[in-house]
């Protein structure tokens, strides 16, 4: 599929913000997978990159950006930087005020991340286990996480502002897992499904062992 063919689906079905969508429009996902792959970068599908791991499908990115209601100059943490493409389509939607960290647990990840994402500024990619999230910058008034979890880390949840939303696929392993929209609202959780999607599992003391 083309990209313009993506952009008009989304359009259509799923993207109600236009800046969302010019920023989807303008981030090049060529440009963070594989070179091998180049030729399949707007079919809608996840893509291997390196160590077993994927860069999630175009579509599931689109949704996961609108349902997180990102907005300029917040601070953002993600759980799973894998190719850096998610992280920079947020660094693109919060602007020069706002700030993205990304966590990615695998060397080869990080160093691959680090280096698609060195033009953006305001991005920090860590190497750690990010199901204890990233304290020293916290609290978030957004956090994403790309790979699945057994259930929400209570870490995450600790680290994320009030009113803030947390966006996380919880359950299954490799099976499938919902993906849940958490509000915090007077320090509870305030949980909606939002579907069933499939990600790699998020390995770590709060997540899978
Ligand atoms: N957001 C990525 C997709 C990532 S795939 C993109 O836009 O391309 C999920 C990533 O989560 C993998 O790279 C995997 O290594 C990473 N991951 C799994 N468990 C993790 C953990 N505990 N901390 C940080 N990263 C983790």
């Amino acid at each position: 599929m083309e990209k313009k063919k993506l952009l008009k689906y989304w359009k259509n079905n799923i993207i109600r913000d236009e800046r969302i969508l010019k920023v989807l429009e303008k981030v090049p996902r060529e440009n963070f997978i594989l070179e091998e792959h180049k030729d399949y970068a707007y079919v809608d599908e996840p893509l291997p990159i390196l160590k077993g791991q994927t860069i999630s499908q175009p579509t599931t990115v689109a949704f996961m950006t609108q349902a997180l209601e990102p907005k300029k100059g917040q601070r953002i943490l993600e759980i799973g930087a894998g190719s850096g493409y998610q992280a920079a389509i947020l660094s693109e939607i919060v602007g020069t005020k706002g700030k993205i960290i990304t966590v990615e647990r695998i060397y080869e990840l990080f160093e691959y991340a680090k280096d698609k994402l060195k033009d953006y500024s305001n991005v920090e990619v860590i190497l750690g286990d990010g199901s204890k999230g990233y304290e020293k910058e916290s609290p978030y008034d957004r956090i994403i996480v790309t790979a699945a979890a057994p259930n929400v880390p209570d870490p995450l949840f600790d680290q994320l502002k009030e009113n803030g939303i947390l966006l996380i696929p919880v359950g299954g392993g490799f099976f499938g897992q919902k993906m849940l929209r958490v509000k915090k609202i007077k320090g509870k959780k305030e949980a909606e499904n939002l579907g069933s999607f499939i990600f790699v599992p998020l390995i770590g003391e709060f997540g899978f062992k």
